[in-house]
């Protein structure tokens, strides 16, 4: 099967992606489809050619590197509460099964609380009627994540 382009969300191409992630992207709701193929389709949704990240991606976090590691207490920090229900979580979930070729990365894990990991279990979003409430994000700065340079010490007075 071919593989699918990716747009960021100012429709600038991004990379190319195959089929598989391309649909687990649709099942977590970070992309929609801009073009598909004719009167194809994989599983609920249309075959996609052509997808758009919803929100937009800076490019500098993605390619450049200073991504941060991604750590259970950097998604829970991240997400600041459970992403199903909003209660307070103590679990990180991912949220394509890794028993389903879901990895562990900044976009495929969110915090959730005890009684919402139980209850998703080994489904995703969609299958178990459990949206999520955030989109996840590889972390900015502004979450506290990501070390800045250090500032220059000030001149001793
Ligand atoms: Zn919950």
């Amino acid at each position: 099967m071919a593989d699918v382009l990716v747009l960021n969300a100012g429709y600038e191409p991004l990379h190319r992606v195959s089929v598989k992630h391309a649909i687990t992207m649709l099942v977590r709701e970070v992309a929609v489809v801009e073009e598909s193929v004719d009167g194809m389709s994989f599983g609920p949704y249309p075959l996609p050619r052509v997808l758009r990240l919803v929100r937009y991606v800076a490019m500098r976090w993605l390619y450049r590197g200073g991504r941060p590691t991604v750590t259970k207490d950097g998604v829970k920090r991240r997400d600041g509460a459970c992403a199903y229900c909003g209660g307070p979580a103590q679990t990180v979930d991912h949220v394509v099964p890794r028993s389903r070729g879901g990895d562990s990365s900044w976009l495929n894990l969110v915090a959730a609380c005890r009684a919402c990991n139980h209850r998703k279990a080994n489904r995703t979003p969609l299958e178990a009627g459990m949206p999520l409430r955030l989109t996840p994000r590889i972390p900015t700065p502004e979450h506290g994540m990501v070390r800045r340079r250090p500032r220059a010490r000030p001149l001793a007075a």
